[in-house]
């Protein structure tokens, strides 16, 4: 099955590669000190191609797609499915305005290393809502996405059961549940984490009425390699259905708009400055940039509950 976009053959060796990763740990437990890295950045990577694939999705046929994004829900650690009620749906149309089930100003307006360690956990129960109110309106009125929802989360799980059994069958419960752990949970995990994470990073003291300075963008050349163009945030905003390899073409055309706050070359540096310096140097804890999400330019708060609705993706829903 050949991708739509050439760019997209990088995508699939990526794909094809998590497996590989995954296994050679099962089959050697001992490999597993030195590649468990490898397998965190893996496990990123396929949650990164997932939100690519759902926005624009890889191949051509819709049998293609719903298969890849089933095969990457294994090694992100969630079924893909849910990208669509709470990114697709909810995050892209309210923007970390009222309505978003991923604000990242929900206890507070601060950015401290605290409040990003624990978004995960925040965010995860604020988007459940968002992904049982789709799995109910599907299970209502398109039960060909209601299968197909069903059909991940029994591929997703299964395949776990499985890993767990085959671990302790190669290597008894001791260390295969060590391999299992390390080579497929501590993955997932940190996959699951740093997502949200990132989506945090990109939102947090950043000004959702603004038409450039909606989102905090990084430029590095090996975070944009890795992570498929994900840093270029803003233009990804302002195009959620450009392909991620033009995502560099998009942000030069607006790149002097943005304010420069919000452009950041590394973001590993980004991280240390704001997280670790910051817990020692308050100053350098990050600032709001422009109006915050909570205060409309009318001066009225609009708050409105975080909703899907599946029907109004139309063909988006129907393709993957
Ligand atoms: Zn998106």
């Amino acid at each position: 099955m050949l991708p739509k976009n050439s760019a997209d053959y990088r995508t699939i060796l990526w794909a094809l590669a998590m497996p590989v990763v995954m296994l050679v740990q099962f089959r050697d437990p001992s490999l597993i000190k030195y590649m468990w890295p490898l397998g965190c950045y893996m496990a990123l990577a396929a949650g990164v191609i997932a939100h690519n694939h759902l926005h624009t999705p890889t191949f051509h046929g819709k049998r293609m797609n719903q298969f890849f994004g089933t095969w990457l829900s294994i090694f992100y650690g969630y079924p893909t499915f849910a990208w669509m009620p709470t990114h697709n749906l909810n995050h892209h149309k309210y923007l970390n305005k009222a309505g978003d089930a991923t604000i990242t100003w929900r206890y507070g307006n601060k950015n401290t290393v605290w409040i990003a360690a624990t978004y995960f956990f925040v965010s995860s129960y604020y988007q459940s809502g968002p992904i049982k109110e789709y799995i109910r309106k599907a299970k209502q009125n398109n039960p060909k996405l209601y299968r197909h929802i069903m059909t991940q989360y029994a591929v997703w799980g299964g395949t776990y059961v499985c890993l767990i059994a085959l671990a302790i069958a190669w290597h008894g419960p001791v260390t295969g549940i060590y391999t299992v752990g390390l080579a497929t949970g501590l993955p997932v995990f940190f996959a699951l984490w740093t997502i949200m994470l990132f989506n945090y990073m990109q939102h947090v003291h950043t000004d959702p009425w603004s038409e450039h300075n909606h989102s905090r963008s990084w430029t590095g050349k090996i975070v944009n390699f890795l992570l498929f163009n994900n840093g270029l945030h803003a233009v990804h905003h302002e195009h959620p259905n450009a392909h991620w390899s033009e995502l560099p073409k998009y942000h030069a055309e607006i790149a002097d708009k943005i304010d420069p706050r919000l452009i950041e070359p590394s973001v590993f540096r980004w991280f240390f400055v704001r997280y670790f310096l910051a817990t020692f140097i308050p100053s350098l804890q990050t600032q709001q940039v422009g109006r915050a999400p909570f205060d409309p330019p009318d001066g009225e708060l609009v708050v409105e509950t975080a909703s899907v609705d599946a029907l109004d993706a139309g063909s988006n829903v129907a393709r993957v």
